[in-house]
């Protein structure tokens, strides 16, 4: 058996959950020790490395997570917001690092994560990106320094097959804009206009979102006054880049006591925008 840190991928069917397979797999400090889908899943019960259309790894894909978990001590989890409070729970009980990269959570699925989070190490972020995590420090430092004369708008750019919008990242920015203007983002937020809108409020932060074919990910945060406009932009062009920052943030997460954690506290970035 492997000495090295255990790492369990759910939804390893998943866009997200094929990278996170790859990059455990790629890495000499970690091995993957189970891998789960959704019960009825046509991979239940095949070996991982057949259904991913290569060689077997002798890794069956199970539906039972509470059993999978116990061989574990970290769980990857980009999946959808309901699995991940359900796996949450599973990584209390088990007491292990989960990173969650599912975005699209609502008040009442953070508010169960944050109850795991007292026995579980709990990263979670919209994007795993160093960065976007940048991008979120720089939005808040312009937000500081520019007023309301500056109008906040946020563009996301995402592939065809996104459920959700505005993004979890372009949320992430509002926030870090909002908190810039020592504001909550839900008392200035500006979503989906449509119709006969009247004019623009002044402090509002506009979001709109585009989607698109294969788009991995883009995000724009304009500061537009009279006669200029600052664009902060981020272009994510392979998922590799968040599959990455999560298995950084699993390995972060093993020293650490239980608490809920974002990537700033993975990066040493300082507190959250
Ligand atoms: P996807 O639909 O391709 O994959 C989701 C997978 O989860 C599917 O295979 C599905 O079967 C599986 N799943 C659903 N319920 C499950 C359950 N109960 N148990 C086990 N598996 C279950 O989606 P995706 O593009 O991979 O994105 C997944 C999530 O990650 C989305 O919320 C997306 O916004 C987010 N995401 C976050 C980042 C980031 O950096 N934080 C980056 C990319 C995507």
């Amino acid at each position: 058996m492997s000495e090295l840190p255990g790492i369990v991928v759910v939804g390893v069917s998943g866009r997200m959950g094929r990278m996170l397979v790859h990059e455990v797999l790629a890495s000499d400090r970690v091995h993957l020790a189970g891998a789960v889908e959704r019960e009825g899943h046509e991979w239940i019960g095949k070996d991982l490395g057949e259904a991913l259309g290569g060689a077997p790894l002798g890794t069956r894909v199970s539906d039972d997570p509470l059993e999978v978990f116990a061989r574990a001590q970290a769980v990857l989890d980009f999946t959808t917001p309901e699995a991940s409070v359900g796996f949450a729970a599973l990584a209390a009980q088990a007491r292990l690092v989960h990173v969650i990269g599912t975005t699209g959570m609502d008040r009442s699925q953070l508010a169960r994560i944050d109850a795991a989070a007292r026995h579980a190490v709990i990263v979670r972020a919209g994007n795993m990106s160093l960065g976007v995590n940048l991008l979120s420090r720089l939005t808040r430092l312009a937000a500081e320094t520019l007023d309301a004369d500056y109008d906040i708008e946020i563009v996301e750019a995402h592939h065809n097959q996104k459920v959700d919008a505005p993004s979890g990242t372009a949320l992430m920015l509002g926030e870090a804009a909002a908190a810039g203007r020592g504001l909550a983002l839900d008392s200035v937020s500006e979503r989906g206009r449509d119709g006969i809108t009247g004019a623009r409020r002044r402090g509002d932060i506009g979001f709109a979102s585009v989607r698109g074919g294969d788009i991995v990910g883009e995000h724009e945060v304009m500061f537009i006054g009279q006669g200029e406009r600052i664009v902060l932009r981020h272009v994510a062009t392979d998922r590799r880049l968040f599959a990455r920052g999560a298995l950084k943030a699993a390995l972060w997460g093993l020293d650490r006591k239980p608490g809920a954690y974002d990537m700033n506290d993975v990066l040493g970035l300082g507190a959250a925008g």
